[in-house]
């Protein structure tokens, strides 16, 4: 699979331009894309039971989550990530501030310095193995970079996550999978439930659109909406 015509089909299918300077990859270990999810803040339950929420909670509970099984069994799917530039030097700090072991401490602290040498917005994804389900979460980042570039975000984690998944569906011609509401207790992971859950609301609104210019507009109106 080619992930940049995949997404340039994409953005003919909901009228969005495609520019290719703005996708580009950074490659890494999953379990620096699991922290970094944490440091951001990430509002799943999975991460945000080891409270998240503030920079403070952050340095203090990290290693507590780092021990959890949660940590554990996101260690066994594959991750990606979107990071800039820009967060990079406040991430570094609450890395250094924390308990972390000084050996993951000068892992993270490398990996944000070399995002902090991009100038751009870079969609990370995990590529220790070359398999197609990587590659669509490397799909499934850039088209985060696409929807944000073009000021597309709802306001809703649930929302915006069942977006970007039912897009990379869309974007691989596989959008039937979501036809079905999906049934919660076939889910190992709740975090992962929400994601597919979003995407089939996605699907049931925009599935009668045949016009590119009828889909953007209708995302637009429930980002406005809901
Ligand atoms: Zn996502």
């Amino acid at each position: 699979m080619n992930v940049q015509s995949k997404l340039k089909l994409l953005c003919k299918k909901i009228a969005l331009p495609y520019k290719s300077e703005l996708y580009k990859q950074l490659i890494c270990k999953r379990d620096l894309i699991i922290i970094d999810n944490y440091v951001t803040g990430c509002p799943a339950q999975e991460y945000s039971k080891y409270k998240n929420d503030t920079s403070e909670n952050r340095i203090k509970n990290i290693t507590k989550f780092i021990h959890s099984e949660d940590f554990k069994s996101e260690l066994k799917s594959p991750k990606g990530a979107k990071t800039n530039k820009k967060d990079s030097s406040w991430k570094i700090s609450i890395i250094k501030k924390s308990a972390l072991d000084p050996n993951l401490k000068i892992r993270m602290v490398k990996f944000y310095n070399k995002v902090s040498l991009l100038d751009k917005e870079y969609g990370i994804s995990i590529v220790d193995k070359e398999n197609a389900k990587n590659k669509e979460v490397c799909l499934h980042e850039f088209i985060h970079i696409l929807l944000e570039s073009n000021k597309i975000r709802h306001s809703s984690w649930k929302w915006n996550e069942g977006l970007v998944t039912y897009l990379t569906s869309y974007a691989l011609n596989k959008e039937k999978n979501h036809e079905k509401n999906p049934q919660k207790n076939k889910f190992k992971s709740n975090f992962y439930y929400n994601y597919v859950l979003y995407a089939h609301k996605w699907h049931v609104s925009l599935k009668e659109l045949v016009k590119p210019e009828d889909r953007l507009k209708n995302i637009k109106i429930k980002i406005a909406e809901t």
